[in-house]
Formats: C-alpha cells, sequence, structure tokens
C-alpha cells in the first residue's frame, strides 16, 4: 500500500475459495490458495500475501445474502437514516453503493424515494437487490465503471460500502472510481472488520480470501492520503465482532473530528503494527486448534452428536486450518438455499438445510456465525432448553 516492508504474520496454512460450496462431482477440481497475512512495518496495513483472483470468488452464483441477518437489516436501517437525515438532503442528490449485495441498505433509500445505484458483480445478488425494488448495475466498481455511471446518473452525493473495499487487492482502482464519481463537497463512507478486535479477541476467522485487507484507523488514514482523499471521520460500529465506519471526503472539503487522531493514539497504545502483538496471536490461535479438535473429538468418542451452526465463510477457515471434516463435524446447518445440498469448501462437511438442526437437535453445536451469537442464542433456545450446548472458540474454546 505504501511502499513500506512487509512482515509475514500469520499462514493459516492451504485454503479454498470461502464461498464456493461444492457439488461432490467437483471436489476434485477445487481451488486452493495459501492464506498469509502480512503487516507494513511502515502504516500498519495488514494484507494478504497471495491474492486470490476476484473472479474466482465473485461468481454469479456468490451465495451471501445479507438480509439473513435481522441483526444486519436492523443496522443498515440505520445507515439509510443516517446518510438521508444528514447527507442526501438535496432532491436529486444520488447515492451509489458498492457491494450492494442483496440490497439490504438501498432499498430503504429506494423506498423513500432517493436517487440511488447499486453496483455489484454478482448477478444473483443483484437479482436480489432488483426484486425489492433497488436500481443495480451487475459490474465491479472502478473507474471505468465509475465514468459510465458519471455520464448516465451524474456525481454521487454519498457514495457507501460495506465489507467491500477491504475485498479489492488493486484498491487504487475504487479510490480512481469514486474520484471519477464524487462530487466536490460528497463524502466516500465505508465500514469494514476491524483489525484491533480480530487481534485482541483473536478472531482469526475473520481472515479468508475475501478480506485482501484488514483495516486500522492509521493504516486507512494513510491509505486514502496517498489515493488524493482525506479520512475525516471514524466510528466503532458493533456488527461482524467489531467494524469502523469510515469517512472520507477530498482534502479540505470537510473538518476532520477529533476521533480519528484519537482512535490512531488508541492503536498505537494498544500495539497495533508492533510485532510482539501478532507473535501473540500467533500463539493464541494455535492453541485454539489444538483445544477445539481435542474437544470435538472427545465429544466425538463419547458419542455425543455435534452440527455446525452456520455455513459461514470464517467457518472456512476454521475448519481448514483446524482440520476438522466431516469425522467430527457431520454436517453444518445453514439458511441459504444456494448452500445447501453442498459440500463446504476444503473440509467438504455436508451443508444441510436449517431443518435439519432440530431434527432432533444435537447435543452440541459449533457456532460458527458467532458474529449473529447474540441474535442466534434468542433464537434457539430451544435447543439449550432441551439440554443443548454451544461451543465457541474465540478468543478462547469453552462450552456455554
Ligand atoms: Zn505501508
Amino acid at each position: 500500500m505504501c511502499a513500506g516492508p512487509v512482515r509475514e504474520w500469520v499462514d493459516l496454512g492451504r485454503q479454498p475459495v470461502s464461498n464456493a460450496f461444492l457439488m461432490p462431482e467437483e471436489v476434485d477440481s477445487e481451488t486452493f490458495f495459501r492464506l498469509a497475512v502480512g503487516i507494513c512495518a511502515d502504516c500498519t496495513m495488514v494484507q494478504q500475501l497471495e491474492p486470490m483472483p476476484t473472479d474466482n470468488m465473485f461468481r454469479p452464483d456468490y451465495p451471501y445474502r445479507s438480509s439473513t441477518s435481522a441483526g444486519l437489516c436492523s443496522h443498515f436501517e440505520e445507515v439509510a437514516h443516517l446518510l438521508r437525515d444528514t447527507e442526501l438532503t438535496g432532491v436529486d442528490d444520488l447515492v451509489v453503493e458498492i457491494g450492494s449485495n442483496d440490497g439490504i441498505m438501498l432499498r430503504r433509500l429506494s423506498a423513500a424515494g432517493v436517487r440511488h445505484l447499486g453496483v455489484d458483480p454478482s448477478a444473483g445478488a443483484a437479482a436480489a437487490a432488483a426484486a425489492s425494488g433497488v436500481r443495480v448495475r451487475v459490474d465491479f466498481f472502478d473507474e471505468r465503471s465509475a465514468a459510465e455511471i458519471l455520464a448516465t446518473d451524474g456525481p454521487a452525493k454519498v457514495i457507501f460500502s460495506a465489507n467491500t473495499v477491504s475485498h479489492v487487492a488493486d484498491i487504487d482502482t475504487v479510490f480512481r472510481g469514486v474520484d471519477r464519481l464524487l462530487t466536490a463537497d460528497g463524502i466516500f463512507v465505508f465500514e469494514d472488520r476491524y483489525v484491533s478486535d480480530i487481534v485482541e479477541y483473536a478472531y482469526f476467522d475473520q481472515i479468508y480470501d475475501e478480506h485482501f485487507y484488514l483495516f486500522a484507523v492509521r493504516s486507512v488514514d494513510a491509505m486514502v492520503a496517498r489515493l488524493g482523499f482525506e479520512l475525516v471521520d471514524v466510528e466503532r460500529i458493533p456488527i461482524h465482532g467489531g467494524s469502523v465506519r469510515y469517512t472520507v471526503a477530498r482534502p479540505g472539503s470537510r473538518e476532520r473530528r477529533p476521533s480519528v487522531a484519537r482512535m490512531v493514539d488508541e492503536e498505537a497504545r494498544y500495539g497495533i503494527g508492533e510485532h510482539e502483538t501478532y507473535l501473540r496471536f500467533g500463539r493464541q490461535i494455535e492453541r485454539i486448534r489444538t483445544d477445539l479438535v481435542a474437544l470435538l473429538t472427545d465429544l466425538r468418542d463419547a458419542g455425543r452428536r455435534v452440527v455446525g451452526y452456520g455455513a459461514t465463510s470464517k467457518s472456512a477457515t476454521v475448519t481448514n486450518y483446524c482440520g476438522i471434516g466431516p469425522d467430527l463435524v457431520p454436517f453444518i446447518c445453514d439458511t441459504t438455499p444456494e448452500k445447501q445440498g453442498r459440500l463446504s469448501p476444503g473440509a467438504h462437511i455436508p451443508v444441510r438445510p436449517y431443518a435439519a438442526f432440530s431434527d432432533p437437535y444435537p447435543d452440541y453445536a459449533l457456532l460458527l456465525a458467532w458474529n449473529h451469537a447474540e441474535e442466534i442464542m434468542a433464537k434457539e433456545r430451544q435447543f439449550v432448553e432441551q439440554g443443548g450446548r454451544w461451543i465457541l472458540y474465540a478468543p478462547h474454546v469453552r462450552i456455554v
């Protein structure tokens, strides 16, 4: 990102494409890569060392749908309100969302009559968004598509993106597109997982192919400055196990809020950017691997039934890093139809419909969608009332 020296931080081994759920006949042609991340000694940017080509990841049948989570629905409803109340105040203001998925955020602005356009390379997700009244362009967001949008729709007052910017290895193309499309006084707002939380809570499964960069405030501040913008505000948000909302503007067009300097200071005090912090993280996740495999092996040997809950992208990292296959977790249940009847990437654990979870309830459920733990545990009260227990693994392995 800044030409500083990048030092390897953690190697999670041979990993598959995290969202590539397989039909049994596809097992032999599966794509793998080495999942390792490094940190820049100068700007603290954490990045993967061997990128997976994006056309392998965001295919037309890309199965992730944001709206399956009630928690995310309410989060993006708040975002839509916030943008409408503070930025999209003119009748003709345009908002463009990069990676609009199934329209979870834009459909609320669409319903309010706000001029909008979603840009998303996955045709399936875009079709779901269009069905809810959202205008979508099936495309990657870059300088080329931004120029075309500018020609047809005019400049955007707000460009928004959630959990997408860090996916693009060649991030310059995204910012050149923003530069093309954004009004002089507009803002580019993006949300992403926070590396400080990942390190603090050993959320190693936040590292998977799609998350090419793991952002800190200091690293984003340096990055956007190099790309011709200014980071003017940051805010911590409690989704996906800890995220940050970054507000970026053209230099000098907005007042820089004290939140930026405050969080950069916090990161320095916490040791983000210091090698020892990452060595500690490496030791902690090795311990998780040992403990989790031991627990699952003991439960299996004792004749207990364990199922996985949530065939998330994160679960690809956990199962493949720990070497957990169908012998330890016979199946994973998931509500997404596109994943059901398939095998999980790399580990080849069958994915079954959500109904399989309670038919009958297992003794233990490995919570692979832990970023929605509160919502899931409230929904599955009956599982616990019947004697079921959750297995969690970060920041340490435990049964609750
Ligand atoms: Zn750097």
